[in-house]
């Protein structure tokens, strides 16, 4: 049968760039890729067609001999003669065009190892400590390189040897039709090496359970439910495959006497219907210590006071939340009967003039169901 012209199979001009050559043959060979017809002959051989002539004119040195003397000057070039389609230069466009369309496709180079777990630790702090921040050594429980076998996974003395399958290449390749194809190495399980003496500490995994001391640093203003992510201190990876990341997830602890919300700190604070209705300072606290606050007479309970950038640092950010200091007015419980005598005087003294905020509801009441 007489070879088809390269430039006719890709269906594109004599005069085509190298992109226009790379799109053709991209679009070509997604249409005919075996993968995407399974069993057909004729597009397996369109397919073989397609790669041939694009392995001739991807490449500037063999597509000048070609246009000079045609398929005839294509022997002894080291390209593709009549034979098949195993060697280098097919893997090398196969993997270089179909690496990202086919994703797990035959022929992809499997990579060596796995990535380790990712690892979480949970780390409870104060109140305090969100708020500013803090610096604190942990123990994290993973798996650490063994001391015994130095990681390797081989009993003392001996090391793991080259797997003769593969010979260290972690993958075999076989023949698939016309395609040489790889796949992990069945005999090292991909590694690339056997262990035939097994280091008894490790049981040959080369790792074994214990503590990693790390330091961490927490920023200031994290909250209940942060995550914080470092990057490859989970658990080890295997077979040279990268480690896994540690996530620290932080639990605030409550406050005795601050709730948080936002970054503002709110603060109760209790005062007497006489503090409320004379005046009086306080000394409230704050996360940077006690703070003298003025309450003016006549403060109604709930009202709040604002303490401007005491509150909490924004997260990774600039600035503080406020505090705010929520007055709660107690009715005494308890009245000695001197006590209750000056009080029922105090209300005959005064009448509804005392309780302004009360007389006006009781009018309104008054205007509602009279
Ligand atoms: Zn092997
Ligand atoms: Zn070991």
């Amino acid at each position: 049968m007489a070879k088809r012209d390269y430039y006719d199979i890709l269906q594109v001009n004599r005069n085509a760039s190298e992109t226009e050559i790379k799109k053709a043959y991209r679009k070509l060979a997604i249409k005919f890729h075996p993968d995407k017809n399974p069993g057909d002959k004729a597009a397996e051989e369109k397919f073989k067609e397609l790669s041939e002539a694009y392995a001739v004119l991807s490449d500037a040195q063999k597509r000048a001999h070609y246009d000079q003397f045609g398929h005839a000057g294509m022997e002894g070039m080291g390209g593709f003669s009549s034979g098949g389609f195993s060697g280098s230069p097919f893997e090398d466009i196969f993997g270089d065009i179909f690496g990202d369309i086919f994703g797990g496709g035959g022929t992809r180079r499997g990579s060596r190892g796995r990535r380790g777990d990712d690892l979480r630790y949970n780390l409870t702090i104060s109140f305090e400590e969100a708020a500013f921040g803090l610096e604190t050594k942990v123990q994290i429980p993973r798996h650490q390189p063994c001391d015994s076998c130095g990681g390797s996974g081989a009993r003392k003395g001996t090391a793991p040897r080259t797997c003769g399958t593969c010979q260290g290449a972690g993958q075999v390749r076989y023949q698939q039709g016309f395609f040489s194809l790889t796949r992990p190495c069945p005999d090292c399980g991909g590694q690339g090496t056997v262990i035939e003496n097994p280091c008894p500490e490790c049981r040959g995994s080369g790792h074994i359970r214990g503590k990693k001391a790390l330091s961490l640093k927490i920023p200031a203003g994290v909250e209940s439910g942060n995550r914080l992510k470092l990057h490859g201190e989970g658990e080890p990876g295997t077979g040279g495959g990268p480690p896994g990341d540690l996530y620290v997830v932080i639990t605030v602890k409550d406050h005795p006497l601050f709730q948080r919300e936002g970054n503002d700190v709110i603060c109760e604070l209790p005062i007497s219907f006489t503090q409320a209705a004379l005046g009086c300072e306080f000394e409230v606290p704050t996360l940077d210590g006690k703070m003298r606050l003025k309450v003016p007479a006549g403060t109604q309970s709930g009202k709040v006071f604002k303490l401007p950038g005491k509150g909490i640092p924004v997260l990774q950010g600039y600035g503080r939340g406020d505090q705010l200091v929520v007055v709660r007015v107690e009715t005494p419980t308890r009245l000695t009967p001197r006590q209750r005598e000056l009080l029922e005087e105090f209300a005959r003294e005064g009448g509804e003039d005392v309780n302004p905020l009360g007389k006006g509801f009781f009018d309104k009441v008054k205007e509602l169901f009279d």
